[in-house]
């Protein structure tokens, strides 16, 4: 049986063939010229797509090293931090601000929920002395994107910068990190840019967060932004060469879109994915779900595991599992990158003939119908 490979999952996404192909061109000395103006233009591409006027660097790292760029730079040991943890990549940036001996607050919310903009006013409020607020935009684990903009008008008004794992969320949700007064952004290449796993960037978005860089006294090498800084738009270690010929590849797709049609396309799709699934008396997982990732919650009596290699072998078709407690509970559809409708709909299909397959009598064609009207008519929830 002839099967085609089908990654419905929120990083690595799919990559079209185009940017694949960008990566066989021969390697380039990464002092030589010709790739510097490569990585000027992606270092200027990057800003459009942070929405900033800052500094965008490009990591040779997944997408954990921005975010240990970020905490490396902005922490103090014994420096008064809060880390928002509502799922699995909230729990990395605590980890991470223990990594780096920070006097941590852990705002703890049930996974699946969000962060409401209050808990950190009153957590502000009472900790004026807090240095860096740490949260994530689209908590990847559970299917919640967190209200940034709000965020971002508490803490502008305080001392403390505040930093965001957008690596799922970006190009997905708008996200804007000079107009709303983010001081820091990181995100991965493996997720909304079209491209291979390998690179990280981190953005810097004006004074207050590079004062804090500068005066910070954290060890830190690889991932010190000064020296990136000192040489952007050129990079002080070798260059991922390939990977970046591969992002402005994917850059000029994104930019021939244009970012705010990304964002519409997202918001069509990932409401496609709730409507189909919620046809199939399916329950979702987030109490507000965003447009990267949706988490359907599994039906009692199966196998949240077996569920998943039968839609990976039968059809090619990869969704993620859910991750610690979540594992066999939960499992996630992505609508990130390079998803086209038909994708969408392929999902649906998949979901509805499994769920038959393992005896959840779901109502065949239902699902395929809501996700149909959805992209017919593309409609945004
Ligand atoms: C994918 C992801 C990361 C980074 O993971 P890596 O495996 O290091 O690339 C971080 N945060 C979120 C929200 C993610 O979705």
């Amino acid at each position: 049986m002839i099967k085609k490979l089908r990654i419905m999952t929120p990083g690595p996404t799919p990559v079209p063939v185009d940017v694949l192909l960008e990566g066989a061109r021969e390697t380039l000395y990464h002092r030589n010229p010709e790739f510097l103006k490569m990585l000027e233009t992606a270092s200027n591409d990057l800003k459009s797509v942070f929405r900033t006027n800052g500094h965008v660097f490009i990591l040779a790292s997944s997408g954990t090293g921005s975010m240990e760029a970020a905490v490396a730079n902005t922490v103090n040991p014994g420096d008064k931090v809060i880390a928002v943890v509502g799922g699995k990549f909230g729990e990395r940036w605590a980890d991470l601000c223990k990594a780096y001996n920070a006097n941590m607050i852990e705002l703890d919310i049930e996974w699946g929920d969000y962060l409401r903009p209050e808990q950190i006013e009153k957590l502000l409020k009472e900790n004026p002395d807090v240095k860096v607020v740490f949260t994530t935009l689209s908590e990847t684990s559970t299917g919640v994107v967190n209200d940034i903009k709000s965020i971002a008008e508490i803490v502008k008004k305080t001392n403390a910068l505040l930093v965001v794992d957008a690596v799922s969320g970006i190009l997905a949700e708008p996200l804007e990190t000079d107009l709303w007064g983010v001081d820091i952004v990181v995100a991965g290449s493996q997720k909304a840019f079209m491209m291979p796993p390998g690179l990280a960037f981190v953005a810097v978005s004006g004074e207050k967060a590079w004062k804090r860089i500068e005066e910070v006294k954290s060890p830190r090498y690889y991932f010190d932004l000064r020296a990136y800084k000192k040489s952007y738009t050129d990079t002080p270690y070798t260059g991922a060469v390939n990977l970046v010929y591969q992002l402005n590849k994917g850059l000029e797709m994104i930019k021939s879109e244009g970012i705010e049609n990304v964002w519409a396309r997202h918001a069509i799709f990932g409401n496609a994915v709730r409507k189909g699934v919620k046809a199939l008396g399916l329950e979702l997982f987030a109490k507000k779900p965003g447009n990267v990732v949706t988490a359907v919650k599994v039906p009692e009596g199966i196998d949240g595991s077996k569920f998943l290699k039968f839609c990976r072998e039968e059809y090619g078709m990869v969704f993620s599992e859910g991750q610690s407690h979540l594992k066999g509970k939960i499992f996630r559809v992505s609508n990130l990158g390079y998803v086209d409708k038909l994708d969408i709909i392929s999902a649906i299909a998949t979901i509805e003939m499994a769920m038959n397959k393992f005896g959840k009598k779901v109502p065949m064609g239902a699902g395929v119908k809501a996700a149909e009207e959805v992209l017919l008519g593309d409609e945004r929830s």
